[in-house]
This record gives structure tokens, sequence and C-alpha cells, in this order.
């Protein structure tokens, strides 16, 4: 190389050096959306996505861009969940089936997100899609029958679950079918959780089935694209997401917990779980900021109700009550203040006494047929009317 040709390589060389630095300087910083959800008590609700794919099957990203999507969306971990069967780029990227997962999990491990290793079993209706996570070595899935890939992964200690049953790619109609098949699964142990809630859609069946048979409840994204191509967290639409109420924030943590049910999804706005769970975090979600009303006859009196996290919440009265009179409706979205307004239609009994108000949270269903019913409760203080 002639002499000047590499001074002016040098030259170039150190602009590059110094505009990269510069750029690492002055870039702007990412930022994670927090997401605010109360904890069970003696448990630690981690926000979870265990369905995702990369361009190691047929996603459209490297797998550490699903690691800083579900850091930037909040999340505390993922499971990487390419399909085995399907991989549309396997011209350009020819890698062992566990290569997504160990690129994923070193940004995880510095971004402080927990990356779980998982598969997609990927079959025809009946069985359809499954996934299997937590697994040692996806190699070993490599199989022509889907009962012994079944086999397979639950021989790893997988935790295995029927992938989006009422996908309209396998039922034309939406409407999720339990087949022969899946009660053969069912039977050798090898499913233990449903998707209620994949993507964009909610299958009420599966739902049913859960409570039924003792499944875990599951929600995740199924992403393919790049996330903020299908969901848009600023403008309030969060990717499907499966709750865990685990005793620790670690990987081993959340294995206990799926295996024990103790997860509930948050979906689109909805919540779906257990009433047991979803009480307690209505309980924790929402301050009323003044439980005691001083009131007379045909009086009203306001009283603020704070949204602590970041659930929303539309309450339905649910009865009446011939004494008092509240609204029909109340919508208290995310960490935000409300006021319950109460109406005395006849002179309040004497003495200070509790009142419950029965509601129904129309958005946070037990089972599809279902709202979670709650009361709002106030001490009532009787005065003499005019005062
Ligand atoms: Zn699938
Ligand atoms: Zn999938």
């Amino acid at each position: 190389m002639p002499r000047r040709v590499r001074k002016l390589g040098g030259i170039f060389y150190l602009c590059l050096t110094v505009f990269l630095q510069l750029d690492l300087c002055c870039g702007r910083n990412p930022v994670r959306r927090e997401m605010r959800i109360p904890d069970l008590d003696g448990r630690v609700t981690l926000k979870c996505d265990f369905h995702m794919h990369t361009v190691f099957s047929d996603g459209g990203v490297w797998p550490d861009v699903r690691v800083q999507e579900a850091w930037q969306d909040g999340l505390d971990a993922v499971a990487i969940t390419d399909h085995f069967e399907k991989h549309v780029h396997s011209t350009d990227i020819k890698a062992d089936r566990n290569r997504s997962f160990d690129i994923a999990k070193k940004e995880g491990e510095f971004l402080g997100v927990i990356v779980i290793r998982g598969t997609e079993i990927t079959r025809k209706m009946p069985p359809g899609h499954f996934n299997a996570i937590f697994i040692k070595d996806a190699e070993a899935l490599n199989q022509q029958d889907w009962r012994t890939a079944l086999a397979s992964a639950s021989g790893q200690g997988a935790f295995i679950f029927w992938n989006h049953p009422g996908w309209k790619g396998q039922q034309p109609d939406g409407i999720a079918t339990w087949y022969k098949e899946h009660t053969e699964i069912y039977d050798k142990g090898w499913m233990h959780g449903i998707e209620v809630a994949n993507y964009v859609d909610y299958y009420p069946q599966a739902q049913g089935w859960c409570n039924e048979k003792k499944l875990t409840l599951m929600g995740d994204s199924d992403a393919h694209d790049p996330m903020h191509m299908d969901f848009s967290p600023a403008s309030g639409q969060n990717r499907p997401m499966t709750l865990v109420f685990s005793e620790e924030r670690s990987e081993a943590g959340i294995r206990e917990a799926l295996f024990e049910r103790r997860t509930a999804v948050f979906f689109n706005g909805d919540l779906f779980g257990s009433a047991e769970d979803l009480k307690i975090l209505f309980e924790k979600s929402v301050d009323i900021q003044k439980d005691s009303i001083e009131i007379s006859r045909n009086r009203t009196k306001s009283v603020p109700l704070t949204n602590l996290y970041d659930l929303d919440l539309r309450l339905v009265r649910n009865g009446t009550d011939k004494n008092y009179q509240t609204p029909e409706e109340i919508i208290l979205p995310a960490r935000c203040t409300a006021l319950f307004t109460v109406k005395a239609l006849a002179d309040p009994d004497s003495g200070t006494h509790t009142v419950s108000f029965p509601y129904k949270i129309v958005n946070w269903r037990p089972s599809p047929e279902e709202s979670l019913p709650i009361s709002i409760r106030l001490l009532i203080k009787p005065v003499p009317n005019g005062t």
C-alpha cells in the first residue's frame, strides 16, 4: 500500500474512532418502562413472556434484540422458543438449535433479564403447537413423531404448554377445540399449561380448561416481527404477559411457580387469574384515601379511590342498596384517582357502622363467564340533617 494511502487510512481510522467515541458519549440512553404490579404476600410478581421467535426460525430479529425489547417493556423474564421444525432463514443461518438461546442469554446477563431456554414443537392440529421451556438441549427434540418429541421434552424436565389453541391458521373459526390427542397428552403428564392469550387473541375455552383441569394460565406475545411493530406500550398497547407469583426473582423460582400454577395473564387491559389472587391484587392496588364519611339523608359525599399500580380497573355495581346510591360504573385507570360518590337515600342507621358496597371488576376475570366480585367498604358516621 503506498505511504500516502496508508497515512490517509490512518487519519480515517482516527476520525472513525473519535466519531464512535462521541457517539457513545452523546447517544441517548435506553429507557426501561417499569410496570408496577403488586406482589402477593411472600411472593414477587414477575412480568414474563414465554413465547417469541428470532431469525433462527421464522422471526425477524436477532436473539439479543428480544432481550432488549423485554428490558424496555419492563419484563423480568423471557423464553426464546424458536420453532424446531420451521427455519425460513436456514440458507443464511446454519446453527445448532440452541444457538438463539445462547446469544439471548448473554444479553440477558448484561441487562438483568432472565432468559429461559425453550423451543416450539410445531405440528398440525391436532395436537397443534407446544412450547417446551426449561429444556436442556433443543437438538434432542429432533424427533419425527410428536409423541416422542413431547416425551423427550418431558424427560428433560420441561414445562410444556399448548400454544394458541384457537389460532385461525389451524382452527378457522377461532374456537379452541380439545381433541382426543389432547386428552392423551394431558393424561401422560405432558401438558402443564395452555395459552389463554396469544398475540392479539384471547381463548375463553382455554381459560375454562385451565380451571377445570388444573393447568397453568399462560399469556404470551408469540412475537415474530420487532415487538414494537405489533405492540406500542406508549399508546397503552402492551404485549400479553404471564404474571408469575414467584418466591424469588430467579429462573428456579419461575419454574417452580409455573408448575404450581401461580400465574395470572395480563392481556389487552384485562386480567385473568384465580379469584383469590385477583382479590389480593385489588386490595393492594386501590387506596381508599378517606374510608369514613359523615352523611345525612339526601346528602352526597365523595371519597377518592386511587389506583396505585398499572392494572386498569373497570368496576360495575353488583347489586343495589335501599339506603345508599353509588355510581353504576367506576372507571379507575392505572395510577389515577376516581371519586366514589355516596348519597344517603334515607336516614342512615344510628351509630357509626361499616357498609360494604358490592361491585364487580369487569376486566378482571377468574373464569370466562365471571367478573371478579369485590366490595368497597366505608365507615358511615350518621349526622343529623342540616349539619
Ligand atoms: Zn405456534
Ligand atoms: Zn410461536
